[in-house]
């Protein structure tokens, strides 16, 4: 197969825990420079397969080929996802309120000016994290407390974070970054998601809410118990073809 048109391929991913197939045979390949949005009910397995491609759930079978590279799923490790360019920001995001905008930028030291014994230069830090927020659009200054912002730019400042990790190209990795954010915060959001696919950024979007992948998704991946379902360009159906689709999947807020 030519594999040079996409960002990434998944073959055959697996992971069981005892006789509960959370993740059952899974396979996709992403074309590069779009959202494709992993849609599927609570419990559908789409957690698990993120918590794979991080290595930080060890899968039973399956790989993944990013680029010329081909790593064996049950070899995945935080530090080789890193390497092969994936760049993740979880649920729990590791955000910090009560600290500045420039802090939480710095922290991890990704991009950011270390002085010899790996400490932060503040004073540069300070700087690239302004060209950071210009760069992105986040309408933040760096010596803001974080948690003085709006919801949905605390999630695009731990996006930026996350896209400081390695070099230009990769792919961001968002698992349900809209959950907790009240509608004008998740268009906010969405937005900006929108804005780094556009740049050329490959995002994989994990969420369970319907309109979210028509608003932002070229390519939506449905799960159902472990399994692909179908794959479909929503800007190719119409929301009552796609609710059929996900039909006991138990998608929520249809
Ligand atoms: P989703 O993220 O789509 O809601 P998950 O990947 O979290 O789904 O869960 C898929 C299935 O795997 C569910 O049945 C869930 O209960 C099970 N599961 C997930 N993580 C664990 C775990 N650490 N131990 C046992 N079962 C788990
Ligand atoms: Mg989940």
């Amino acid at each position: 197969a030519d594999l040079s048109a996409h960002a990434l391929v998944l073959t055959d991913a697996h992971k069981s825990f005892g006789s509960n197939k959370a993740v059952d045979g899974v396979s996709f390949s992403l074309a590069a420079g779009q959202v494709h949005a992993l849609l599927g009910g609570n419990g559908s397995g789409k957690s698990t397969l993120i918590k794979m491609l991080a290595g930080v759930e060890r899968a039973d079978d399956g790989r993944l080929t990013i680029g010329d590279q081909t790593i064996a799923l049950s070899d995945m490790t935080p530090a080789r996802a890193a390497a092969a360019g994936l760049r993740f920001v979880h649920q729990q995001r590791s955000t910090f309120p009560e600290l500045t905008v420039a802090e939480n930028l710095a922290i991890g030291g990704y991009g950011f000016p270390l002085a010899p014994g790996g400490r932060v230069r503040w004073r540069a830090a300070r700087r690239r994290a302004a060209e950071v927020l210009e760069k992105y659009d986040i309408e933040a200054f760096p010596d803001q407390l974080l948690g003085e912002l709006g919801p949905a730019r605390q999630a695009m400042v731990a996006i930026a974070r996350a896209l400081q990790v390695g070099g230009a190209g990769g792919i961001l990795v968002l698992d349900e970054p809209t959950v907790s954010l009240p509608d004008t915060e998740v268009r906010l959001l969405l937005d900006a998601v929108r804005k780094h696919a556009d740049h050329g950024q490959t995002v994989i979007f994990v969420t369970h809410r319907l309109e979210e992948v028509f608003a932002v998704a070229d390519n939506a991946i449905l799960l159902r118990n472990g399994q692909l379902v179908s794959e479909v360009a929503p800007r190719s159906i119409t929301r009552g073809d796609l609710v059929e689709l996900i039909v006991g999947s138990a998608v929520d807020e249809i």
